[in-house]
């Protein structure tokens, strides 16, 4: 059975108001309405979750949180549980993110995320990328290393239908010019295919969907879709902007 496409967007630590990120939410909304065969995943800051699950959204919409604690609950200042996030309705949580990473967070800390987050029976989308490439291509070594080291010892069952989110950091909040060529990422999805593959067998590799994130709009969407042989996108900054939103999310719904 073709797998479903999923658009997550990440609206990082925008917008500033809630009147801003219901406006935002909304173009959202009616756009994942009118669509066939994608998810949408709406991963907007923590305190915009609430008030946004009470609006009525259609059923292929879904709130995520953009990061998760390490820990269940007690004396950890200024962080939000896994169960918070489920108890806000929330189904998805975006775990081992670039911007994350670059403040500290190493693979084992996005292992115990992943293991938290499938234990309280969320989704977590994972993310992956390298900071820099280079001709003798060591930038697969350190994917590969950053897939073993976060998905170590988790059991298989979760890993099924696992959801991977690859963002070359280079690429990351630029314009849709200065993105990964839909080639190469072709590459990089039947690289992480076949190193899931050496890691949890090949059922698990084929179950996975694999999204590309990194100045995804509305230009290029498309034939990273075709080309590229990705199962959607992790969106950005073109996520805050409705009517581009709107497009990409179109583009994914068309592309079967
Ligand atoms: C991201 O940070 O996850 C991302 C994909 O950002 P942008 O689309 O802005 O490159």
């Amino acid at each position: 059975m073709k797998k479903r496409n999923i658009v997550v967007a990440n609206w990082k630590m925008n917008p500033e108001t809630l009147e801003e990120a219901k406006k935002v939410f909304n173009g959202a909304r009616l756009a994942a309405k009118g669509l066939k065969n994608t998810d949408v995943v709406v991963c907007p800051p923590f305190s915009f979750i609430f008030p946004l699950s009470k609006v009525i959204y259609p059923k292929n919409m879904f709130l995520g949180a953009q990061n998760a604690s390490t820990e269940i609950k007690g004396a950890f200042t200024g962080e939000i549980s896994v169960e918070m996030i489920k108890n806000l309705s929330a189904k998805f949580v975006i775990v081992g993110h670039s911007e994350r990473r670059a403040m500290g967070e190493s693979n084992e800390i996005v292992r115990k995320k992943l293991q938290i987050t499938f234990n309280t029976g969320l989704t977590p989308i994972l993310c992956i990328g390298e900071k820099e490439r280079d001709k003798e291509g060591t930038h697969l070594a350190f994917i590969k290393n950053q897939i073993k080291e976060c998905l170590a010892d988790l059991h298989k069952k979760y890993l099924v239908g696992i959801i991977i989110a690859y963002e070359p950091i280079w690429a990351i909040g630029k314009s849709y010019k200065e993105a990964m060529s839909p080639t190469d990422i072709h590459v990089i999805v039947l690289y992480i295919r076949k190193v899931l593959a050496e890691i949890c067998g090949r059922d698990i590799a084929n179950s996975a969907k694999i999204l590309y994130g990194g100045s995804v709009e509305s230009q290029n969407a498309l034939e990273i879709l075709e080309i590229g042989n990705v199962e959607g996108f992790l969106v950005g900054h073109a996520s805050l902007k409705p009517e581009e939103f709107k497009e990409i999310l179109q583009t994914a719904d068309v592309k079967k």
